[in-house]
């Protein structure tokens, strides 16, 4: 059964591959590996993949530039698997288009459901949703209010309302402060990303449970 399409591993450790392509193949997704990115991004040109799992450790071309180098063409999925867990290099993943990551050690399981959620996101059809329910809350685009899970109405400020909106909108995926600045406060934004920890401390205030979860050194990502 190999129906879920293919996902494509580069990555330089066997091991790494051997335990993934067990866990993937079980998903009924058909599994290729590449051992470094010269051969990921050949492999990619040859074959049509719905995913791409990027270690950032690689011989040769860095995780990053294999990285860049597929964005400029292509708009497949791309999970960084990174080997530290630093600030900087999960910022840099995401900022050069990255659609996730996982740390290093990470659970397969864990990435097996990151993998269906960035798919599942990435190949929804792209219509202007007018209610999001994430977490037993309605989210309400048109009357910009928020009806919790015991059926309060609660109306955020403008500014918290589209944070809200844009975080439930790619529910599961965790959102860097940068990208949520360009996103909610736009590209000529001169302020500081700390303005989002005040409006996500705001909006956990105003609604009690919203599990909008805090990304060490990353960012948030508001949980499915
Ligand atoms: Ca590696």
């Amino acid at each position: 059964m190999t129906n879920g399409g293919t996902v494509l591993l580069i990555e330089d450790e066997a091991e790494i591959a051997e335990l993934l392509r067990m866990a993937f193949e079980r998903e009924g997704f058909r599994f290729v590996h590449a051992l470094s990115g010269e051969s990921g991004l050949e492999q990619l040109r040859d074959r049509e993949a719905r995913a791409v799992l990027l270690d950032v450790g690689l011989p040769g071309i860095d995780g990053f530039e294999v990285c860049r180098r597929i964005r400029a063409t292509s708009d497949v999925p791309v999970i960084m698997l990174t080997a530290r867990d630093t600030e900087i290099d999960t910022i840099v993943g995401l900022e050069i288009g990255a659609d996730d990551y996982v740390t290093k050690p990470f659970s397969v399981r864990e990435l097996v459901a990151r993998t269906k959620a960035v798919l599942r996101r990435s190949e929804e059809a792209p219509v202007e949703r007018s209610v999001i329910e994430v977490a037993g809350f309605l989210v309400d685009g048109g009357r910009r209010e928020v009806t919790g899970p015991n059926g309060v109405v609660v109306r955020p400020t403008a500014r918290e309302f589209d944070l809200l909106w844009y975080l439930a909108d790619h529910a599961g995926l965790v959102l860097s402060r940068a990208q949520i600045l360009e996103a909610v406060w736009g590209y000529d934004y001169f302020g500081e990303t700390r303005t989002i920890d005040v409006h996500v401390r705001q909006l956990r205030k105003k609604l009690d449970g919203l599990p909008i979860e805090t990304v060490w050194g990353v960012g948030y990502r508001i949980d499915e």
